[in-house]
């Protein structure tokens, strides 16, 4: 049996990002990447942007270039699936029946799209965006797809709606909230993004529902949705979400419901394992001490380095303040720390002008910011987020006072 000193399980961000700084700091040992994509790691964000509305070829969002793995001695199991963890005897086995004995494993998987359960979930031309193959098998049968139809207004969901109203698609979103962006952003933010999609045509209904998916010859024709309208569509884009992808973690007794369990070194509770990424829940300071399970590449990559900072003899803890961006139309949308719980928004700019900020606090401390077209904000703000500074909503909201200044002015919280 094959004997690897760190397996990787995903060749995606998280799983990547491992190998790349173990070898960055110096790890002898060997290194194997088992990932069930048969490509090199690759980023994801473009999926629902540039590659999507083809700016930008794949060979563009490599993580690395092709070389890169062999040059390190990165050992690339490619198109390969874990089934199954041994964690007494330290062995994975593959889909193949093949096993491979690690020393120490990172389970850094991501997520499974979540599709409908509704009839005709399963017809052709009914897709999700995960990977490449979801975005190539969708642009293979775009071009006879005048109305998409997007269900789900999360930020894929908006993003995919923004790729494909510029190759001049008839597009409705379907959100079964009150808002959209619900689950990540203020209701101001929610507001505006409805507002801009509204004005490059995209017809979105929010508090509805989709009763199911109509085909004809085993082809989507349209969606019956909950207002008891049909709506015709060619092409249905499903974007609600993602089910952290750790059965085979979970078999083995790893504890964990909404993702794998991990304490502040990213350790699960079975000896030698690790996880990272999507699919690991983890208690954050910037979400007030309680479990998250955050979906962004710094997570993925902030763990990461946690982990080969661990496997390199250095004791670290992940207390990285969490980051995020969704680029739509012209908008850059630069996010610090988490909103979720907040009881104030302010509006900071100007809407109009499309340069504002939105900060969030929480029982008068600053916990989160949603920048708009600006980086300054984000980047100043971000001292704010990290030390939970308190300031009124006043200051706040002069946007003719820099939040460098007022970070500045504010005592560190302890
Ligand atoms: C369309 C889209 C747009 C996004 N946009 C943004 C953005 O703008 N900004 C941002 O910060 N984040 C964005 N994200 C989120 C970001 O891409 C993820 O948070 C990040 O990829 C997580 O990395 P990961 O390593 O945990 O998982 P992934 O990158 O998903 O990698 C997991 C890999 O493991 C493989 N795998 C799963 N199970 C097994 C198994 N049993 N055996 C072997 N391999 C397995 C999977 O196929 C996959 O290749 C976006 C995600 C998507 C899908």
């Amino acid at each position: 049996v094959k004997h690897v000193d760190v397996l990787v399980v995903g060749g995606g961000h998280g799983g990547a990002q491992v190998a790349i700084a173990l070898r960055q700091r110096k790890f002898q040992g060997s290194i194997a990447i088992v990932g069930d994509e048969p490509h090199l790691p690759y980023e994801r964000p473009p999926l629902s942007k540039e590659y999507l509305s083809g700016e930008k070829p794949f060979e563009r969002i490599l993580i690395r270039p092709p070389m890169f793995w062999a040059e390190r001695q990165i050992d690339m199991l490619l198109g390969n699936r874990v089934i199954a963890v041994d964690p007494v005897r330290h062995y994975v086995r593959l889909g193949s029946g093949e096993a491979i004995k690690y020393s120490k494993l990172v389970w850094a998987a991501g997520g499974i799209a979540r599709q409908l359960n509704c009839a005709g979930h399963d017809l052709e031309g009914v897709h999700v965006i995960r990977s490449r193959a979801d975005v190539d098998s969708m642009l293979r049968g775009m071009e006879c797809a005048n109305r998409v139809i997007i269900v789900g207004g999360g930020y894929i969901g908006l993003e995919a709606a923004a790729a494909l109203s510029k190759c001049n698609k008839k597009i409705t979103v379907v959100e079964s909230q009150d808002r959209v962006l619900a689950r990540v952003a203020g209701e101001p933010l929610s507001r505006f993004y409805e507002a801009e999609h509204c004005a490059h045509g995209v017809d979105i209904r929010l508090s509805t529902g989709v009763d199911c998916i109509k085909g004809s010859n085993g082809r989507v024709v349209g969606v019956q949705i909950s207002t008891g309208e049909y709506v015709p569509a060619e092409l249905v884009i499903v974007g609600i979400g993602i089910i952290p992808a750790i059965e085979p973690l979970r078999q083995a007794g790893a504890s964990g419901d909404n993702g794998v369990d991990v304490d502040a070194g990213c350790r699960t509770n079975l000896p030698g394992i690790f996880a990272i990424g999507d699919c690991a829940a983890h208690v954050s300071g910037f979400a007030g001490d309680t479990v998250v399970r955050l979906e962004s590449v710094q997570n993925a990559t902030d763990q990461a380095m946690i982990v080969a900072r661990q496997l390199t003899g250095e004791p670290a803890v992940y207390d990285a303040v969490p980051w995020f961006w969704s680029n739509q139309y012209n908008l850059r949308l630069q996010t610090v720390g988490l909103s979720s719980g907040h009881d104030q928004a302010v509006l900071r700019g100007h809407v109009e002008e499309r340069r504002f900020s939105i900060v969030y606090l929480r029982r008068g401390q600053v916990i989160a910011l949603d920048c708009i077209n600006s980086t300054k904000d984000y980047v100043e703000g971000r001292a704010l987020v990290t030390r939970k500074s308190v300031l009124k909503a006043s200051e706040l909201a002069d946007s003719s006072v820099s939040l460098k200044s007022l970070a500045e002015r504010v005592p560190i919280q302890l």
